[in-house]
């Protein structure tokens, strides 16, 4: 078959569906299945992407047939609606209208009104027995048409229009100055060289090529590259016979959604102009009105409903045949001429992460979708949304910098920066907005009160982004934009200066970082839908979801969010009390055996009761214990005031602080004396661990609740050290199960982050009863990229494209997928029961989870915000839509 670069509205030569959207573009298809339902659409005619890509690889030049098929398409047109392009008594005016296949609202170009020259338009002005019309449609062609098509910056049309307008509206000017200020606007076009086309057929291919060029500008351009949407699939044009919603009162132009987009509510939700045209709607220069009373609008404003029932009647109408074929919430563009309505676009709506769930989960209900394609239509990533406020969609907002996006959700509060001032505002009921050069465990405290966080260094794995996520607390990491002056308590962002006090909003979810208090939406109020929803994906899902947590109240949060264990409880997160940090810092810096055993001691009863807490929430289910892993400076203070009120705090001279800080410290501590190297140099700190797990694990035996520890090894890389800290375990938890009469089944097992682990996996199995992959360690090690500096050089590989994605935050299949298919098979061989889950940060990263799906683990372990994320993933996996 010859290929086809125009189709008809009612074309009945579309062949198979397949594909139709990538050719006709979102509005093509939709205006073409809108006919074909016989809705009331005004005539015409689509041309193809294909035809623009033509464009774009022939030195913006046209396929040869598209000429002669775009003069057949403009015949039928005329034929149809009985009017000639640009001509005659009654002529034909059109609309040139953009369309990709992926919808890009607002970034691409359309013009309206296309055909009016100064004949045209005093025979419309005739036709229409309304000249004042006829000269605002001209005057809004030709200042459109300079524009979009000839690339006159529009201030130069709106200065000479204000000028010529001085105190009054356009609506007050007589017909006769109409005239005169189109014949000006005219002349701001011959001032920049060109000239108006009075030809209506030279108007039109003109429109087609600016269209064509508007997929490459700039704006739509970035808009692809923010939403990885590829460059080269070119936008469709739609060409349309007009209609006019600016021919008197009896006439108005909307948009309406089928469903509230915010919420997901029912019903008919939008906004409407009397006598207006369409782009004083989209463009946001007028007030529009609200259609009923559940829709946005001025509030006092006229209703559709009210001032045209009929008209509203029939859009309720279609909106229930719109959402029966499409079975999607739609997003429709209307015209009302004289009373008569027509449809002039339909498409999916864009919607809030709460409403996309609402919405699937009704639309099943009415028998629309089932629950299968519900689920296929959520992307994974976006249910961490629905959990956490959202800036408005309709927000004003001033960004002042952009950092990265660690934790979703919006958060606004007064500026402060250290955690005693956001105690401070917190009891005063102010929410602040903790800022910091980085985070670290003294901050804890601070952000446990803060509504959000914002650093100016750290990635995506840093200790704030980690802990922020865990919590569900908004956070913006790695905002090197922003320059924080602690002494002087105010940060710098390009030309602002932000003190303590003064108002910001964040963004996790974008990175954004805004002045001021910026309107947000409230978290999901119909938890329920999404509860459906993620009962519906259980079924599919073979990967169970477990939560990394470290508290009581995260365990509760990830247990009613379904998860269905602890994955990683890192016990470093315990230590952020005061009382208990004090604690282990005395055990950092004893001089002998006895003060340390001491200091030990009085961590047992602080570790014991945390135990407690986690295992009443996860009655049940098993928790994974991790015994600490850092290295130990990590508890020392580093800035020189507080080191001083540390060594008064725990009675010891500033000076032997300094000492000791200086022997802990090491060149390389990623590397360095931390994971299970501490719990081989000092096997009492694993001991007390082991011991405040199963004391707190017999007691609530002995009270019936149903306990099931894991205890976890990190950083193993010899086998033997795993048999070592096995031995260890074993011989103290057998005596104090010995001495309580009871105790849980528990097992004993390793993290497997390091390369030589995955490589010695078969003889690591042999001494454990798990695996988790710390995918976030294997990653940082199987690179050889630091997860703390990365940040510094990570641009510039991207912008380099010599690395797409994050490792941190999506899995590397090609590499360190090897090591964990590698490590699960040996692993497996060695000890077919073992069993295998993932707590790193790519446990709820969607690549992830296929992978993780794909090669037969038992669970992956997120943060209690993302465990509906990974459930979803899991379930997306088992059904083959990631
Ligand atoms: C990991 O390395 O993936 C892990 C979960 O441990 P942490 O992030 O605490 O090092
Ligand atoms: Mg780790």
């Amino acid at each position: 078959m010859t290929q086809r670069w125009v189709y008809s509205f009612d074309d009945s030569d579309f062949g198979s569906n397949a594909g139709l959207k990538s050719l006709l573009g979102g509005k093509g298809l939709g205006l073409a299945e809108m006919t074909r339902l016989g809705l009331p659409v005004p005539p015409g005619f689509t041309i193809t992407t294909a035809a623009c890509t033509w464009f774009f690889a022939h030195e913006h030049t046209w396929p040869d047939q598209l000429g002669a098929e775009l003069e057949d398409a403009i015949a039928r047109l005329e034929l149809t609606s009985g009017k000639k392009l640009g001509c005659g008594d009654d002529p034909l005016l059109v609309s040139v209208r953009s369309g990709a296949a992926v919808s890009m609202p607002g970034m691409m170009d359309t013009v309206l009104n296309l055909g009016l020259n100064d004949r045209s338009c005093a025979a419309l002005a005739r036709r229409s027995d309304n000249a004042h019309f006829a000269w605002d449609s001209y005057r809004r062609f030709v200042q459109m048409f300079g524009d979009l098509v000839l690339g006159i910056h529009y201030t130069r049309f709106s200065k000479v229009q204000k000028q010529y307008c001085g105190d009054r509206e356009l609506s007050d000017l007589t017909v006769a100055e109409q005239e005169e200020l189109t014949k000006k606007l005219q002349e701001v076009i011959a001032q920049h060289g060109h000239e108006f086309p009075q030809d209506p057929r030279v108007q039109l291919r003109l429109a087609i090529d600016a269209v064509f060029r508007s997929y490459n500008s700039h704006r739509a351009r970035y808009y692809r590259k923010t939403r990885k949407i590829p460059d080269d699939a070119g936008t469709a044009v739609s060409i349309q016979a007009m209609v006019f919603g600016n021919m008197g009162q009896d006439s108005g132009t909307g948009v309406a959604f089928t469903r509230n987009p915010k919420t997901g509510a029912a019903g008919l939700f939008g906004e409407w102009l009397p006598d207006a045209q369409g782009e004083d709607v989209v463009a946001g220069f007028c007030n529009p009105l609200p259609l009923n009373d559940g829709s946005a609008g001025s509030e006092d404003g006229a209703r559709l409903e009210d001032v045209m029932p009929a008209s509203y009647a029939m859009l309720i109408d279609m909106k229930g045949k719109l959402e029966a074929h499409f079975g999607d919430m739609q997003d429709i563009e209307f015209t009302i001429e004289r009373g008569k309505l027509y449809l002039l676009q339909t498409r999916s709506g864009k919607r809030t992460a709460q409403a996309a769930v609402k919405i699937v989960v009704d639309l099943v209900r009415e028998g629309h979708i089932d629950r299968k394609e519900a689920l296929g239509r959520i992307d994974p990533q976006n249910l961490e949304y629905v959990l956490r406020p959202l800036i408005s969609p309709d927000a004003q907002k001033n960004v002042i910098a952009r950092g990265l996006d660690a934790s979703p959700g919006a958060a606004c509060g007064q500026v402060v920066f250290d955690s005693l001032d956001c105690q401070e505002y917190f009891d005063r009921d102010v929410p602040t907005i903790l800022v910091r050069q980085e985070t670290s465990p003294e901050d804890i405290q601070g952000m446990t009160v803060a509504a959000g966080v914002l650093t100016s260094r750290g990635g995506q794995t840093s200790h704030a982004a980690v802990v922020a996520r865990g919590m569900g607390r908004p956070c913006v990491v790695g905002c090197t934009e922003i320059q924080v002056d602690y002494e002087r308590e105010l940060f710098y962002a390009g030309d602002s200066v932000i003190q303590k006090g003064d108002w910001i909003t964040i963004d996790g979810g974008t990175g954004e970082v805004m002045e001021g208090k910026v309107e947000m939406l409230a978290p999901e109020s119909d938890s329920g839908s999404l509860a459906t929803l993620l009962a519906w994906a259980d079924e599919h899902a073979r990967l169970e979801v477990r939560a990394n947590a470290d508290t009581g109240p995260d365990a509760l949060r990830a247990r009613q969010l379904g998860a269905v264990g602890i994955g990683l409880s890192r016990t470093e997160h315990m230590f952020f009390k005061p009382e208990a940090l004090r604690a282990i810092r005395r055990m950092i810096l004893a001089d002998d055996p006895r003060s340390r055993q001491r200091a030990l001691n009085d961590i047992l009863p602080i570790q014991r009761q945390m135990f407690r807490e986690l295992f009443e929430v996860m009655d049940g289910l098993p928790v994974t214990i991790r015994l600490l892993d850092p290295p130990l400076h990590e508890f020392l203070p580093t800035r020189e005031t507080e080191i001083s009120e540390v060594a008064e705090d725990l009675g010891v001279r500033a000076e032997a602080l300094v000492v000791r800080l200086k022997q802990l410290n090491e060149a390389n501590p990623i590397m360095g004396h931390r994971g299970v190297r501490i719990g081989v140099s000092n096997p009492g700190v694993y001991r007390t661990q082991v011991r405040a797990i199963f004391e707190a694990a017999c007691q609530l035996t002995k009270e019936g609740t149903v306990v099931l520890p894991e205890v976890m090894i990190p950083l193993v890389g010899i086998p033997n050290e795993l048999k070592v800290m096995r031995d260890l375990t074993i011989e103290t938890a057998e005596e104090i199960i010995a001495r309580y009469g009871v105790g849980p089944k528990y097992k004993i097992g390793t993290m497997i982050e390091l390369p030589r682990a995955a490589l010695l996996a078969d003889e690591i199995a042999e001494h454990a009863d798990f695996f988790s992959f710390g995918t976030n360690d294997l990653t940082q090690m199987t690179y050889g990229f630091s997860r703390d500096d990365m940040g510094k050089f990570l641009a510039d590989y991207q912008r380099e494209g010599i690395i797409v994605d994050t490792p941190l935050a999506v899995f590397d299949v090609a590499g360190v997928g090897q090591l964990v298919s590698m490590a699960t098979e040996k692993g497996r061989a060695a000890k077919p029961m073992l069993q295998v889950g993932i707590c790193g940060e790519h446990a709820s990263d969607p690549t992830g989870v296929r992978f993780f799906h794909e090669n037969g683990l038992d669970y992956v372990s997120c943060s209690p915000y993302r465990v509906p994320v990974a459930r979803l993933a899991a379930a997306h996996a088992a059904l083959g839509f990631l």
